[in-house]
């Protein structure tokens, strides 16, 4: 099993879910996951963007079984093979000039006849003079008659007339080989058995199987998986938003979440589970539900899936992730406290879909308290009548400040009491009291809140909130 991006780009969702495939079909078959990198498009490709896909694939788990085939290493077997195939007459080669060519494509389409070497080749004797002379030529395949078919794996036996494929090109004239050359041979060359990919490559594949033949050689099984859409039914492309591995994992969404995602991205267990790790999708893949019909990318349920799989994460693996999403000052706050940490992001779990989301609402649980912030929509709601919120405040604190140690149920009896004794219903108690000890209107339970933050943190933002209520409003 292979996997063959060409590195011109970040590492897309679609090509994330054919590595996927292709790895799970190895490592449920004792086979080897093979990662060739297809950089024969010298001016498009990039070793930063090999390293990338090479980081996206470590970071969703796909670890490749031996170091990366560059197929521009190839380029002197790609060579060989398309002189075997001259030697054999299964190519020819061609003088044709490029413009006399596309008047000659253009004449055989309006035709509806094949190109073939009858009318952009020459005799071999003068072939050989020509290119012993140095005149630049392409090679091209000749197509034979007949029908190119082959067992695919997803979409069943696939017959192709030959004559509605055009001889192709397999080296240019600068004796650079094109994709389907170098796909075949090296394929051959690292025994691949199972060729997986996009079914974008459909129209490539009668061609590779000609030339596995022209060469005496077994094709390999090919399975074509379906191509992933957007939402209006278009191909997923940048368009319809974040497309590439990268930008999910910027996003917050962990890797196991993705891996559940793309794999069901065509492919379903045949029962009616969804939460599945590495593991266990390894164990119920098989080549046989992959689906015949293009799928859907649905964000929402990605979103969801990484919801069930935050909350099934241990909190020991929870709270370096959370902690990395924490920005400064609050990162270093919550690192010298690694116990909070982890109850804080044990809680935020239950609430947030994301990393990105539980850093954020992570965050004032580990504000410092001369980096304290009070929301201005939020004072202007709940404070808005700043001496009674600065009593109500001060009440709070003082019951904190009585109490010897506090614990969520008492908390939740005591403070209900406080409200009635204000004579105020207890959300106009809790609000202003949200606003004072986390800086805005949204945040978990109140009284998980006091009990994270512990009585001293919440006393001493309290005093904090009463100073700010103190102060004299902004001159006219
Ligand atoms: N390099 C090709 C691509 O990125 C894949 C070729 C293949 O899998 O055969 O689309």
């Amino acid at each position: 099993m292979r996997f063959a991006p060409s590195p011109t780009g970040y590492l897309h969702v679609g090509g994330a879910r054919t590595a996927l495939f292709n790895f799970l079909y190895a490592r449920q078959t004792g086979g080897e996951f093979l990662l060739r990198i297809e950089d024969t498009d010298r001016e498009r490709s990039s070793e930063e963007m090999t390293g990338q896909i090479l980081d996206a694939m470590h970071w969703l788990g796909l670890d490749v079984d031996e170091p990366p085939v560059h197929q521009a290493d190839g380029v002197a077997q790609h060579r060989t093979a398309a002189q075997s195939l001259l030697a054999s007459g299964a190519a020819y080669r061609s003088f044709v000039e490029p413009d006399e060519l596309a008047a000659i494509r253009e004449r055989a389409r309006d035709e509806v006849v094949p190109i073939r070497r009858s009318m952009i080749g020459v005799s071999d004797d003068e072939a050989e003079r020509r290119a012993a002379d140095g005149e630049p030529h392409a090679v091209f395949f000749a197509v034979p008659d007949g029908v190119t078919e082959w067992d695919d794996v997803v979409h069943g036996v696939t017959r192709i007339q030959n004559d509605t494929i055009d001889d192709f090109v397999l080296l240019r004239s600068d004796a650079t080989p094109v994709y389907n050359l170098a796909v075949v041979v090296d394929d051959l060359d690292m025994a691949i058995t199972l060729v997986l990919r996009g079914d974008d490559h459909l129209s490539n594949t009668p061609k590779q199987v000609l030339i596995y033949g022209a060469l005496g050689a077994q094709a390999p099984r090919f399975a074509h998986v379906p191509m992933i859409l957007g939402a209006d039914g278009k191909r997923l492309s940048k368009r319809h938003g974040a497309a590439s591995v990268e930008a999910y994992r910027e996003a917050g969404i962990l890797p196991e979440a993705l891996v559940n995602f793309l794999a069901l991205l065509g492919w379903s267990p045949g029962d009616d589970r969804e939460v599945m790790d590495l593991s266990e999708l390894t164990e119920a893949f098989s080549l046989d539900r992959i689906l015949k019909k293009a799928s859907v990318f649905d964000a929402e349920k990605l979103e969801w899936l990484n919801g069930r799989h935050l909350a099934l994460m241990s909190p020991d693996r929870l709270a370096p992730v959370v902690l990395d999403h924490l920005p400064e000052p609050e990162r270093s706050c919550a690192e010298a406290e690694p116990e909070r940490l982890h109850a804080v992001a044990d809680l935020i779990r239950q609430r947030a879909r994301t990393i990105q989301a539980m850093g954020d609402q992570s965050r004032p649980f580990f504000t410092p308290i001369e980096a304290l912030q009070f929301d201005p929509t939020a004072t202007a709601k709940h404070w808005k009548e700043p001496a009674q919120a600065a009593q109500r405040l001060a009440a709070v604190r003082d019951l904190l400040e009585a109490s010897e140690s506090i614990a969520a149920e008492s908390l939740e009896t005591d403070l209900r009491a406080l409200a009635e004794q204000l004579g105020v219903g207890a959300g106009k108690l809790f609000q202003p009291l949200r606003v004072a000890l986390m800086g805005s209107a949204e945040s978990p339970g109140i009284f998980d809140v006091i009990v994270l933050l512990g009585r001293d943190r919440c006393v001493e933002r309290l005093n904090r909130a009463l100073e700010v209520l103190a102060e004299p409003p902004d001159a006219p």
